[in-house]
């Protein structure tokens, strides 16, 4: 018998922590996790299927993923030996934390955001500084320059555009951060594609930028689980340090390298579309008494209700769209998220919210 409670052995900050977790509530639109609603052309699976019949499935996939690593710097506009491909971008998220964060390391991070910053921060024993957002949800820049001012945090996230606010941070608002901390500024760029903007062309003169970008979102790969990190090649080379061997399995490496090749001609438009009916929606939404839409560079957005945004949830649900319920988020009480669908679930989703807010007036 187990003479003492092994839970003890667990550190206390993580046992404080509660698990970061989705509900497994299920409907015929899925509109709750940011992803990509036309998922990947059959082109790119048969393409993926085709080279993986040719490969030898007892042989382990590449050490390192050279082929994918000189691709995405293609693809990027940066060097191969800055870049780091991951399974998914969250474990990127962790490998920097665990190459930089240790008791006594601050992170600064602007929330509502993506709540894995916090999560690993905590667990690595760091200190997170927070600082709210400006009333309108846009990054409080001047906020965040006196934080660092104050707190000299060693490593600053950015999620931009952020989830689940949609805004982007202003390229001269990231320059003047990045030259006035002494720490790593990391942007999570997951939903780049939708802004049409990046910040990959300030890597060159800025050697403590980090981005983080995913394969889950415009390029429909969710399911495979593939991220990647550009950085300074010096900072690159420590970070990979803390990612384990064989990260990436052989078939989402083989999916990851197709995507890229025929980004242009297959995926580029399928997220035309979405940044289209992202705007659509947005108009539509504004017309609706008791909503209204926070204007967004992603594909998805916040919409703040005079109906409990439980409640809607449950309306929506109840009609076959499952959105996610964003009220316990700082500043959001008043808020509901849904990514953006194919045109016929948005038709859907705009159809449920009228009914449900006329029935409300
Ligand atoms: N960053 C942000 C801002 C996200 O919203 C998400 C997914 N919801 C991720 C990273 C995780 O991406 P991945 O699937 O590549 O781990």
């Amino acid at each position: 018998m187990t003479m003492f409670d092994p839970l003890t052995i667990i550190k206390p900050r993580v046992r404080a922590l509660q698990a970061y977790t989705l509900a497994p509530d299920r409907a015929p639109i899925k509109i709750n996790q940011n992803e990509n609603p036309f998922d990947l052309p059959t082109r790119l699976k048969q393409e993926t299927e085709r080279r993986l019949q040719a490969r030898a499935w007892a042989r382990y996939p590449d050490f390192v993923p050279v082929s994918l690593h000189e691709k995405l710097a293609q693809f990027a506009g940066w060097t191969a030996d800055g870049v780091i491909a991951g399974n998914g971008s969250n474990e990127l998220i962790q490998a920097t934390l665990m190459t930089t964060i240790e008791p006594g390391k601050r992170v600064l991070i602007s929330e509502p955001t993506f709540a894995l910053y916090r999560q690993v921060t905590t667990v690595l024993g760091g200190e997170i500084i927070s600082v709210p957002h400006a009333a309108d949800l846009t990054y409080d820049v001047p906020a965040i320059l006196r934080a660092v001012a104050a707190h000299a945090p060693d490593v600053v996230i950015i999620c931009s555009p952020n989830n689940p606010t949609g805004y982007r941070l202003a390229d001269s608002d990231l320059v003047q951060l990045l030259e006035t901390t002494r720490g790593l500024v990391v942007i999570d760029e997951a939903y780049f594609e939708f802004s049409g903007r990046t910040v990959v062309p300030l890597l060159a003169a800025h050697k403590n930028l980090v981005v983080f970008r995913t394969f889950s979102k415009a390029l429909a790969l969710a399911a495979l689980r593939v991220g990647y990190l550009l950085a300074a090649p010096e900072l690159a080379r420590e970070i990979g340090k803390a990612v384990l061997p064989y990260n990436l399995n052989a078939m989402s490496q083989t999916a990851a390298e197709v995507a890229v090749e025929m980004y242009d001609a297959e995926l580029r438009p399928l997220g035309a579309q979405l940044i289209a009916e992202r705007e659509r929606l947005f108009t539509e939404l504004q017309s609706i008494a008791g909503l209204a839409p926070v204007p967004s560079q992603a594909n998805f957005m916040i919409v703040r209700t005079e109906i409990e945004p439980r409640r809607v949830f449950k309306e929506l649900l109840a009609r076959g769209i499952l959105v996610r319920d964003v009220s316990s988020y700082p500043m959001l009480k008043d808020y509901f998220r849904f990514n953006v669908g194919t045109p016929a679930e948005n038709d859907a989703l705009i159809a449920a919210l009228r009914e449900i807010f006329a029935a409300e007036e």
